[in-house]
């Protein structure tokens, strides 16, 4: 299975909820960035991981694809009886909810293994259960999503749209870089994002510049305010060429919006360049959600 990141073209976080969550208006993109899963049959349930920041990553249940067996397992009346291995290229605590895109392609995987027949609306209802973010690795695409960003609603992006990734050194949790924003709305009040309306229709319209003033992420400023030297990596991106540039999520990855593929190319050899982050990648978007690409 193929397991898309994504980046928030606009995350407007409203008040915190009883139940601990903040309100959420977001506009989710999924990105050619992505991990690798594969599925074998076994006689036991187990987690392997390889690649990009596979040392930080659980391979017991505390796995997001651990919950996502044996969920689906339990769904379909069976043991989870398989090995799951995990190839990371989404960086791990990085604001691009890799361990949310496994979760989501280990349920589609799953799904046909056991032929257990669920629809992708059935098993959006059991991606919520395991994460926010879950629903919306299922779609992939572009997506409205609304509550904790598990209602989503498909949202018309009229192109592919060119990206560079700054990678950094160390994650940030997304759990902090929510209290810090509650932090810093208890001493002030730092301005909050409005409703994306001109942002989806520049997303219709396809334009990458009408797009790039319009992006935009309330998680940005408790984001730098924990991780300053995040503001370097912003400004050398759009130094560097890009037409924008905004933290993805809660960080502490950078992501830039490029006029082009040409553009992001020539934007991610300058930024690798200027020491200000661990790596940097290209990618595109909107890219399709979890889905099954090879077959034994
Ligand atoms: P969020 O989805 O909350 O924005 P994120 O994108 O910043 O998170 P992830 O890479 O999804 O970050 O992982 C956050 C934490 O989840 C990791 O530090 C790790 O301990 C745990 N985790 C559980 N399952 C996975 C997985 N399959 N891949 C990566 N991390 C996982």
């Amino acid at each position: 299975m193929r397991a898309p990141s994504k980046v928030n073209l606009h995350l407007g976080v409203g008040d915190l909820r009883d139940d601990g969550y903040h309100e959420l208006t977001t506009v989710f993109q999924a990105l050619s960035l992505s991990d690798d899963i594969e599925i074998t049959p076994a006689a036991s349930l187990s987690v392997r991981v390889s690649g990009e920041g596979a040392e930080q990553v659980p391979t017991d249940r505390m796995n997001l694809v651990w919950q996502a067996a044996v969920r689906l397992a339990h769904r379909a009346g069976r043991a989870p009886l398989v090995e799951i291995a995990i190839r990371k290229g989404i960086p791990v605590a990085g604001g691009m909810a890799g361990g949310s895109a496994d979760a989501a392609a280990a349920l589609v995987g799953l799904n046909e293994l056991w032929d257990v027949g669920l629809t992708r609306d059935e098993l959006a209802t059991l991606a919520a259960e395991l994460g926010s973010d879950v629903p919306f690795a299922l779609y992939g695409g572009t997506a409205l999503g609304r509550g904790r960003g598990e209602k989503l609603l498909p949202v018309l992006s009229r192109s592919t749209f060119h990206w560079v990734l700054a990678l950094a050194r160390d994650g940030l949790s997304t759990p902090t870089v929510f209290r810090e924003l509650d932090r810093l709305r208890e001493q002030g009040d730092p301005p909050r994002l409005g409703e994306p309306q001109e942002l989806l229709q520049a997303l219709a319209s396809g334009d990458p510049a009408q797009l790039a003033p319009l992006l935009g992420n309330d998680l940005q400023a408790p984001a730098l305010s924990l991780k300053p030297d995040l503001r370097r990596t912003l400004r050398a991106g759009t130094t560097a060429g890009a037409l924008a540039g905004l933290v993805s999520g809660s960080g502490p990855t950078c992501a830039f919006l490029c006029e082009s593929e040409d553009a992001a190319i020539a934007v991610a050899a300058e930024l690798s360049g200027a020491g200000v982050c661990r790596s940097v990648r290209t990618a595109s978007g909107p890219v399709p959600g979890a889905r099954v690409v090879g077959e034994h």
